[in-house]
């Protein structure tokens, strides 16, 4: 399953105010009448500061690239196959549903202007939104590194996504069909043979499995 928006069907959307964009600006300005709050990223960070922002007198607009929420310390049992993608992931739109104050919009951030305090957002079918707000969260995570060999990412990809963990167990599976049909012993012993670099929590917990 690919990382689309039919990947995870979400509830109908739901906009608390409307926002600003490029051809249209509705919203009133950071400031003016009800303070606005962007969260940038519906990560474990960013869900967990829309929730400590439920009581606040304030529209909350949650910002996010994709329309779900992974949780990734289960990446890897779909990456070996015990879990299904869909069994880790969630609508980031539930939240909304379930608080009256935040509003989810889909799209990339890839702009910040201080001076208007607004960020600039990719969304897909509609181009670019620029967002005012009063204050930011940037909750935005991180990036896998390989520290200086980059290329390393060709044979062992990331784990920080649900295509990178089907990558994964794409690998792994065909790996197991390949040594299963070959006649040729060390063949079947070269397929059968996974190197894990780092005995981190991943690491250790890939093999467990
Ligand atoms: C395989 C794996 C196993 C782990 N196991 C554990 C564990 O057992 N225990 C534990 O405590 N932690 C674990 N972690 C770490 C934990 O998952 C992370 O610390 C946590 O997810 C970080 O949360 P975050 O909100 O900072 O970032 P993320 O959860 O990565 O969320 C970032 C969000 O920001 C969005 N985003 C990024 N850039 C943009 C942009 N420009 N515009 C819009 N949206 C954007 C992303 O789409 C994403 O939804 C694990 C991590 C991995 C990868």
């Amino acid at each position: 399953m690919s990382e689309t928006l039919e990947e995870v069907r979400p509830p109908a959307p739901k906009v608390a105010r409307p926002l600003d964009s490029e051809s249209s600006s509705i919203a009133s300005a950071p400031g003016v009448g009800r303070k606005r709050i962007v969260i940038v990223g519906g990560g474990f960070g960013g869900v967990a500061a829309v929730r400590a922002l439920k009581h606040c007198d304030a529209d909350v607009v949650l910002i996010d690239r994709r329309n779900h929420h992974i949780f990734q310390p289960l990446l890897y049992q779909v990456a070996t196959a015990v879990l299904a993608p869909s069994e880790i992931a969630a609508p980031i739109r539930q939240l909304a549903e379930k608080q009256k104050n935040v509003s989810v919009m889909l799209g990339e951030v890839i702009g910040l202007d201080m001076s208007s305090r607004s960020v600039e957002a990719s969304c897909p079918g509609v181009g670019i939104r620029k967002v005012q707000f009063d204050y930011l969260v940037i909750a935005a995570g991180m990036q896998p590194s390989y520290f200086g060999h980059d290329e390393f990412a060709n044979y062992a990809p990331g784990l920080k996504s649900l295509s990178d963990a089907e990558t994964i167990r794409t690998k792994i599976l065909s790996a197991y069909e390949l040594a299963d049909t070959t006649d040729d012993e060390s063949e079947r012993a070269r397929q059968m043979t996974f190197v894990l670099v780092g005995a981190g929590p991943t690491g250790v917990a890939v093999p467990a499995d």
